[in-house]
């Protein structure tokens, strides 16, 4: 039906509040909105979650068992049945074949509302007794026998309901407003653009995915809903990207013969050639006056660390300051010890900024960075917010911590600075998230490891076998070898959480592992102490180390070849293999040690996929099947908008065609400044609002 020109209110804008819209009060705008619809235009986009087919209205005589029958026949007989407990109603329909019988529990307020002679249309679930077709509490209304259409088969959809806003009201509300709303809906593509990829006109997909007439028209909406979302995507991505290649500029790094043989001398061993193409690949990039912004993509132990430690030397040769930035401070401290024995009598300036060195001598290091007596800044991201200046940061190392990237940037570019950006991860991107998330970055990989490595072997105990895998450690511990021993939390405050860190440390000093040195780590430490804990094990003083995931990143104590992960269950499949590349760092065997009872299915999926795979590229597919994009990587704070329809662990063709389609349509109108796509444009500055520099356009 056509929104008819004479209606007394006018079509709601797209972007008007639902108040505006005709039936929509206050109490039931409020119920929207705990949906997340505000406007319009969140209405159009609140997706069904499913359909349910509604057969077609049938003569009663035609009638079939199953749910969601729709049936039209006279009444022929009224009843009511004051019996206790279940006083009913119930009513004889007949079409002149056959009669259908009606129940109504608790139905006495039908008594003055349904009577013989009128003609009902009911619709419910059917059942037969006796050969007589019966209906409980259909739904029922009575109808004008001469006028009203026989009812088509239809897919009703099914919405994300509450007890107080049930699917039916929503659809409802949508049904109402649906075509006022989608005329309103420009095409925003080329129309060819669509024709060309077989989707359908988007006004006809926000009516079909709201109004489908069969499952084909729903699943041709949908393809063309996830499309749009690419696109969008895409296309926020795109121009980002030119952005930051075409306005910005970035320092320039220059780099000769003698100062790359200066820097490979500073290394105690030669890089291997994986570690070497990546090396190319960021000078490149540094060497090209724009702002780098790579992904250094190795596997636990691939030797990430040289890679940057090259760049951020280059860096100092141009006399130009590093921030090397790791998710927690024990990293942090770790990257400084390593860092500052390769560049021992080097000359090079580096300083640590933990909590503890911000409130003592934290005026003194601010300084020292600000004047650029500071080469090498590590620390945790604390480090480039408030207070800190820099004299000229050319580069920023970011380890682990994908999901600051965006966030970062921001804070330096409100500093007035356009540094280099290397961010490090152990975690392989899926495919996917390399066409989405991540599609602004350029990725080097680093796919071999060292030479010498030995594989670690993965057992995995049941809680009743925990015995062995304690055996086991004083075994290694024996022969000279440490061990870790991580637990899912650090007390037993939350009830029901698994181990914790205290009490094992209490119970193993004690029992199974009585007479080893022993000591705790966890992140509530204050950072003094923390400290102490992980020299004295990188030392070889301490043998066990009980801890909280606080390891799970950057730590490298090649002597220890035990990684025990208790209640490992609790652990996401990334973060088990974060855990398990502890080990395995020098060249004796290393084993992984899982202690669990997996409660659930996908707790038994993780386990298997850690005894089956120590690929992390294959690890990382299967984590983001189990867990969605959200998680994977926090990307949720990544800057960029969820959607509401696309799946993107399983949307990769899809993803190539918008990537393609995109970058494609960026190529012939770069800001998106022709009035064609005045809407597109608009639209894309909503959604991504200043997080990729949008609001720069135009
Ligand atoms: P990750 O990629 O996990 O950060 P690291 O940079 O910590 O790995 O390196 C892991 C270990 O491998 C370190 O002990 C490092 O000294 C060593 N290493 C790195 N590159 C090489 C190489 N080319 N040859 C031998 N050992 C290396
Ligand atoms: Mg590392």
């Amino acid at each position: 039906m056509a929104p008819s020109p004479s209606s007394s209110h006018p079509p709601p804008h797209l972007q008007s509040q639902v108040e505006s819209l005709h039936g929509i009060g206050t109490v039931r705008a409020r119920q929207l909105r705990a949906l997340g619809v505000a406007t319009v235009a969140d209405l159009l986009e609140y997706f069904p979650r499913n359909y349910q087919y509604e057969s077609a209205e049938r003569p009663i005589s035609q009638i079939k068992s199953g749910p969601l029958q729709l049936a039209r026949g006279t009444v022929a007989a009224v009843d009511y049945i004051a019996a206790r407990p279940r006083p009913r109603f119930e009513a004889t329909l007949e079409d002149g074949v056959q009669r259908l019988a009606l129940v109504f529990f608790n139905g006495a307020y039908l008594r003055g509302k349904i009577h013989p002679g009128q003609v009902l249309r009911v619709q419910g679930t059917v059942r037969f007794f006796r050969g007589i077709p019966q209906m409980a509490n259909p739904k029922w209304e009575v109808i004008d026998a001469s006028t009203a259409a026989i009812e088509e088969a239809k897919f009703r959809p099914v919405y994300p309901a509450t007890a107080r806003l049930p699917s039916e009201t929503i659809g409802r509300i949508i049904d109402e407003n649906l075509d006022a709303a989608v005329a309103q809906l420009p095409e925003w593509f080329d129309p060819d653009l669509p024709a060309r990829r077989q989707l359908v006109g988007r006004t006809d997909a926000y009516r079909m995915i709201h109004r489908p007439a069969s499952p084909e028209e729903a699943g041709n909406a949908r393809r063309r809903i996830v499309y749009d979302e690419l696109m969008l995507m895409q296309l926020g991505l795109g121009i980002g990207k030119r952005l930051r290649q075409g306005r910005l500029s970035a320092p320039l790094f220059r780099i000769d013969r003698l100062l790359d043989q200066r820097i490979r001398a500073r290394f105690p061993f030669q890089m291997t050639d994986a570690q070497q193409k990546t090396v190319y690949e960021i000078l490149r990039d540094l060497g090209s006056g724009r702002p780098m912004n790579r992904l250094l993509q190795g596997d636990v132990g691939s030797g990430k660390t040289i890679v940057a430690l090259y760049a951020m030397l280059a860096g100092v040769a141009n006399k130009l300051q590093s921030a090397l930035l790791a998710p927690t401070e024990v990293l942090a401290e770790q990257h400084f010890l390593t860092i500052s024995n390769l560049l021992r009598d080097s000359g090079v300036k580096i300083e640590l900024f933990t909590s503890r060195t911000r409130r003592g001598d934290h005026g003194e290091l601010a300084r020292k960075l600000a004047e650029g007596e500071v080469h090498i800044a590590i620390g945790t991201q604390a480090l480039i917010q408030k207070g800190i200046e820099f004299a000229n940061l050319g580069l920023v190392v970011v380890d682990e911590q994908h999901k600051l990237g965006v966030m970062q940037r921001a804070v330096l570019r409100g500093k007035g600075y356009s540094p280099h950006y290397l961010v490090m991860t152990a975690t392989p991107i899926p495919r996917t998230l390399a066409l989405s998330y991540f599609a602004d970055f350029d990725v080097s990989v680093i796919d071999r490891l060292p030479p010498g490595r030995q594989p670690i072997k993965t057992q995995w105990y049941r809680a009743d076998q925990a015995g062995l895998a304690y055996d086991f450690i004083r075994q290694q511990v024996r022969a000279g070898r440490q061990a870790y021993i991580v637990l899912p939390q650090i007390d037993d405050d939350r009830a029901g959480a698994g181990k914790s860190v205290k009490r094992e440390f209490d119970r193993l000093s004690k029992g199974p592992l009585n007479g080893l040195t022993l000591a705790m780590l966890h992140g509530q430490m204050e950072t003094g102490p923390k400290q102490a804990v992980m020299a004295a094990f990188r030392n070889g003083a301490t043998n066990v180390l009980v801890a909280t995931t606080v390891i799970e990143v950057g730590i490298d104590v090649p002597n220890a070849t035990v990684m025990l992960i208790d209640n490992a269950d609790r652990f996401g499949l990334s973060q088990l293999h974060q855990l398990r590349g502890r080990v395995g760092r020098g060249s004796e065997a290393s084993w992984c040690l899982l202690i669990s009872d997996p409660p659930t299915e996908s707790a038994e999926q993780r386990l298997q996929a850690m005894m089956r795979t120590s690929n992390g590229f294959e690890i990382a597919e299967m984590d983001l099947q189990l867990r969605g994009p959200g998680e994977f990587f926090g990307i949720r704070q990544h800057g960029l908008p969820e959607f509401k329809m696309a799946d993107i662990t399983r949307e990769i063709a899809m993803l190539h065609q918008a990537r393609e389609d995109a970058l494609k349509l960026l190529d012939g109108d770069p800001e998106l400044k022709s009035p064609a796509h005045a809407h597109l444009r608009q639209t894309l500055l909503r959604q991504f609002g200043d997080g990729l520099g949008l609001a720069q356009v135009g």
